[in-house]
């Protein structure tokens, strides 16, 4: 499954809400929302995680415009196809608007986030009651490896600026896009 392949609805995943014993020959789908601006190794964990859950998971890069992005929408797609190449069932998209929307076109009933920390839980509790009550859409939480529960794109964008050493933070291809825009090498 690639990005330009990523199912339309009304196929073998329309099943809202998900359930414990589908019918034979149902894909499980899930979703990974977010910004990967740009992706970080906590990111990729959670996405190797949801990709043992699900049949297909699809990574979509959400498109802001208001929000002012290091990488533009494209690049964080491309640094996200580079660093799941591995896994055979996760396909990359971005999209701009309501997830619950793109959810309903894809037919994806699942919604994987990570929670780094209780301060995560608040406002992912508001979103996730949010989008089961607009489209019957679920959210499952994982709870992060702790070896990255400290991590945040914003973070790593700031460590890199500065010319800081994040290559224990983020996938090679990342680090290197990061200190090609820095035009600072890393430092340990
Ligand atoms: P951020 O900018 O805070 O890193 P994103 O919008 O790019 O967040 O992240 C998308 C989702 O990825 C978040 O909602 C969260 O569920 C998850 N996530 C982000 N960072 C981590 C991490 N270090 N560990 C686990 N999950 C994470």
């Amino acid at each position: 499954m690639t990005a330009a392949s990523v199912p339309p609805a009304g196929g073998t995943a329309d099943r809202a809400g998900g359930g414990a014993s589908p019918a034979p020959g149902t894909v499980r789908r899930a979703i990974c929302p977010g910004s990967f601006d740009p992706v970080t190794n906590g990111h990729l964990d959670i996405i190797g995680r949801a990709a043992e859950l699900y049949d297909e998971v699809v990574v979509a890069v959400f498109v802001n415009q208001v929000k002012s992005s290091l990488f533009s929408s494209d690049e964080r797609r491309d640094m996200l196809v580079e660093s799941t190449a591995q896994y055979g069932n996760v396909a990359i998209d971005t999209f701009e608007g309501l997830v619950v929307d793109y959810c309903r076109a894809h037919g994806i009933p699942v919604i994987v986030k990570g929670l780094r920390a209780v301060s995560d839980f608040d406002y992912e509790l508001q979103m996730a009651q949010m989008n089961r009550g607009l489209a019957g859409v679920d959210t499952l939480f994982m709870p992060t490896n702790p070896e990255y529960s400290f991590l945040a794109s914003s973070l790593v964008k700031e460590i890199a600026k500065w010319g800081g050493d994040v290559s224990a933070l983020v996938p090679p291809n990342v680090l290197k896009r990061l200190t090609d825009r820095s035009g600072t090498p890393g430092r340990a």
